[in-house]
């Protein structure tokens, strides 16, 4: 079983490929919502451009079960959900204020 311990393993699974594709579909299975936005009923109107095509939004694909505890779902589609910057900060117990010195840009935190 391969493991997410370490930095540098966590940096080789973000930087894979076989990350890269199901961090995809996650986004597509979600409709490139944040799931707990959506939840919570807000409507993100940020999402769409007046001529209807979509914004470029920063939107991470969240392990549920983080990889860390759990390496066997690292993969699993259903481990998997879409979120916004914030609240994935949220999801992390992160403060705002660390976020917006980018300390976390090698984590789930690739851009759309
Ligand atoms: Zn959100
Ligand atoms: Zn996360």
């Amino acid at each position: 079983m391969t493991e997410y311990k370490t930095e540098h393993q966590k940096k080789r699974f973000y930087n894979s490929g076989d990350w890269k594709r199901l961090r995809q579909e996650a986004l597509k299975k979600d409709n490139y919502e944040c799931q707990e936005c959506k939840r919570l009923g807000y409507v993100n109107l940020d999402s769409v451009k007046e001529d209807g095509k979509r914004k470029e939004i920063k939107m991470n694909v969240h392990h549920i079960q983080e990889i860390e505890e759990r390496p066997d779902l690292a993969l699993d589609l259903d481990n998997l959900e879409t979120v916004c910057l914030y609240h994935h900060n949220l999801a992390h117990g992160r403060v705002w204020k660390e976020w917006e010195k980018n300390r976390w840009a090698d984590d789930e935190l690739d851009i759309l």
